[in-house]
């Protein structure tokens, strides 16, 4: 599913890598090969390989559009970004996130608003781009929504740190450029974007993988859907909720929010968005056990 609607609210996956296999160890360092192979008959080798375990993931964005507002949440991995410390996303020079952005009917002007669910590199990168070698905002008339504990965070690594060491250089230039042209805001986690008698659009704190990570919620009328940023990576962690993930700063206090949206998506019926997860980046979650499923 690529396209959703909810009450009078529509939401868009916007793609920047469809598709690619990553090495196990990427995401997890403790999955065993029995909870893998438990996981096959649903598991297609385009999401976990039989013989090396390598993992199937996507980098992905999407926007809501409700009461006239275009809302980019999230900005994948950017072009022309120097991360030699992260070799998979350095120097990219694709067009696909622009062109499916283009193909939903949106030129970069047209975003209201960027939010963020975390800082991250995989996730703030389209934030900016290079023009004339500055780091200038992509999205002219947006504001730029974060959550200001996860900006402080970063800002205070950024004051003691090399540049490459925060994000693998980031927030030098992908957050820092967007702060200085005046169009950051920075908001408390709970904060509320959207607020109209039928339509919704918050922030609600969902720590663990980074400082301050959060959910993005959009509701319309008694419809939800969560934008989950990197609370999931991969379907397995529907089954294994409890999963460390590599990068996570506090894999706990991650595991806790995970399973509390997890849950609250089974109780509800609402949408959980994982822009991460290629193919089934829009699903329904039911409970299983102690765990959850896909209702795919
Ligand atoms: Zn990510």
């Amino acid at each position: 599913m690529a396209s959703l609607r909810i009450g009078t609210l529509r939401i868009d996956l916007v793609t920047e890598i469809r598709h690619r296999m990553m090495p196990l160890g990427f995401l997890f360092n403790d999955l065993t090969r029995a909870e893998a192979e438990r996981n096959f008959d649903w598991l297609g080798p385009e999401f976990i390989d039989r013989e090396s375990l390598d993992v199937g993931m996507a980098f992905q964005a999407f926007v809501i559009r409700a009461h006239g507002r275009t809302i980019l949440v999230d900005t994948c991995n950017g072009n022309h970004k120097q991360r030699p410390t992260a070799p998979w996303q350095h120097d990219l020079r694709a067009h696909d996130f622009m062109r499916s952005l283009a193909g939903l009917g949106l030129a970069p002007g047209d975003i209201d608003m960027v939010l963020c669910t975390h800082l991250h590199c995989d996730h703030v990168g389209w934030n900016t781009r290079l023009v004339d070698g500055r780091w200038v905002p992509t999205f002219p008339n947006a504001r730029y929504v974060m959550n200001r504990a996860e900006y402080d965070h970063y800002a205070a690594r950024f004051a003691t740190e090399e540049s490459t060491a925060v994000n693998h250089g980031a927030f030098e230039d992908s957050v820092l450029p967007v702060v200085n042209a005046g169009l950051a805001d920075f908001v408390d986690a709970d904060h509320r974007v959207l607020h109209e008698i039928e339509e919704e659009v918050f922030l609600r704190p969902s720590p663990g993988h980074s400082f301050g990570h959060c959910c993005i919620y959009a509701r319309a009328g008694q419809a939800e859907a969560i934008v989950t940023g990197d609370l999931v990576h991969h379907p397995i962690q529907f089954d294994l909720p409890d999963l460390h993930m590599r990068a996570d700063l506090d894999p706990d206090l991650a595991v806790q929010s995970r399973r509390r949206v997890m849950e609250y998506c089974a109780g509800s019926g609402a949408f959980l968005l994982a822009g991460h997860i290629p193919f089934w980046s829009m699903a329904q979650v039911e409970a299983k056990g102690s765990a959850f499923r896909l209702a795919i």
